[in-house]
């Protein structure tokens, strides 16, 4: 249930399998969009592609060199990029659905899917709609406009600008020669105000205009994973690294656990609860930040593991992950 990158991903895995799937996406074919900033870690994504049978390459966007940050405060400094890209993420998702049974639209009910199926998975996203409502939600609004600029891009790369008490962060994500994803998602609310005045600093020609809650709240928080015939991968069940917002690599690695466990669901929750246990530590360091709670002596261990993993992870965040910078942002 669910056409986002961890469904539609997961129809492609399982095209050529022994089950036999059917898709279902909430949105007529012709809405179906996917609201996001389209940035992702291009050796990574390329080796998921290759899985299916599928050329990265043929739907990267832009391969960045360089990011930009700008603090509140005035500071700027340059994260050096290897593989952080932006892609064709919506063209990616129908390459992954092409050839599998989907219907759009309307959505079955629960009932009506568990007469029908053996298995039902929630790969809704935010919506989590076949599993209980969680007991302790957290999650930031976001706001995007796809712009088009006629008279040059204000920026030839990644930029960013993060929000006092790190609540959130504006983005601009290039798109190739004369388009940009512009948004911000913050927990204070200032994200639409942030996108406007972007805009109105330099200019550009809105053709889409998107935004959604992204869900904080990481695996050990999002609690049952699985009830009755559904089980649920990808955001529905967390997987956004809180720190980044970043959710593409995340869920599609939940699809992968998901499919080396399908037959199991208590060893499904086991080997997500483990592969997500430093996420939660990022959003105790996050959240702590957020409601003015944080003080670098308590949060200095989780500071230390999201360092210590992120710096040995370097490849996989397609990023210079270097002490001074995270501190720049801690600091916030
Ligand atoms: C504004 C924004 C920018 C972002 N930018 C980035 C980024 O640049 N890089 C990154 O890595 N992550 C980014 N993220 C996070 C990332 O987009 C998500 O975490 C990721 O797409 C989650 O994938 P998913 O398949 O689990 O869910 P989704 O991508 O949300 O897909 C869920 C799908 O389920 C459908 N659906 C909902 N309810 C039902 C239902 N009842 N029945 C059937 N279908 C249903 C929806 O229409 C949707 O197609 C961003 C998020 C937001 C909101």
């Amino acid at each position: 249930m669910g056409m986002g990158v961890a469904g539609s991903y997961l129809m492609a895995r399982l095209r050529d399998s022994e089950h036999d799937v059917a898709g279902y996406e909430m949105m007529p074919a012709e809405r179906h969009d996917s609201i996001c900033a389209w940035g992702t870690i291009k050796p990574v994504l390329s080796e998921f592609c290759s899985k299916v049978g599928i050329d990265f390459d043929r739907f990267l966007i832009h391969d960045g060199k360089r990011m930009r940050v700008r603090m509140g405060s005035g500071t700027r400094f340059d994260i050096g990029l290897h593989g952080l890209c932006t892609y064709d993420k919506l063209g990616l998702i129908k390459e992954f659905m092409r050839g599998s049974d989907i219907t759009y639209g309307k959505p079955p009910t629960l009932a009506t899917l568990e007469k029908e199926y053996d298995m039902i998975v929630d790969c809704t996203g935010f919506h989590r709609a076949y599993l209980p409502k969680l007991s302790e939600d957290f999650f930031l609004p976001t706001y995007e406009y796809k712009v088009e600029y006629d008279d040059g891009v204000p920026y030839d790369d990644f930029y960013i600008e993060p929000f006092p008490g790190m609540s959130g962060y504006f983005w601009y994500f290039p798109l190739g020669e004369k388009w940009a994803h512009i948004g911000a998602g913050d927990y204070n609310k200032n994200h639409i105000k942030a996108t406007d005045d972007f805009l109105q600093k330099h200019g550009g020609r809105i053709i889409k205009t998107k935004g959604r809650p992204i869900r904080l709240a990481t695996p050990n928080r999002c609690k049952p994973f699985y009830s009755g015939k559904v089980v649920g991968v990808g955001e529905s069940i967390g997987t956004v690294y809180a720190l980044l917002g970043e959710g593409i690599i995340p869920s599609m690695q939940c699809a992968e656990i998901f499919l080396a466990n399908m037959n199991d669901h208590a060893a499904y929750e086991r080997a997500v609860d483990d592969h997500y246990r430093v996420y939660g530590r990022v959003f105790n360091f996050v959240r702590a930040k957020i409601h003015k709670e944080f003080s670098f002596v308590r949060s200095l261990p989780d500071f230390m593991s999201i360092f210590r993993y992120m710096k040995k992870h370097e490849d996989r965040f397609g990023m210079d992950i270097r002490m001074a910078d995270l501190i720049k942002v801690a600091r916030a």
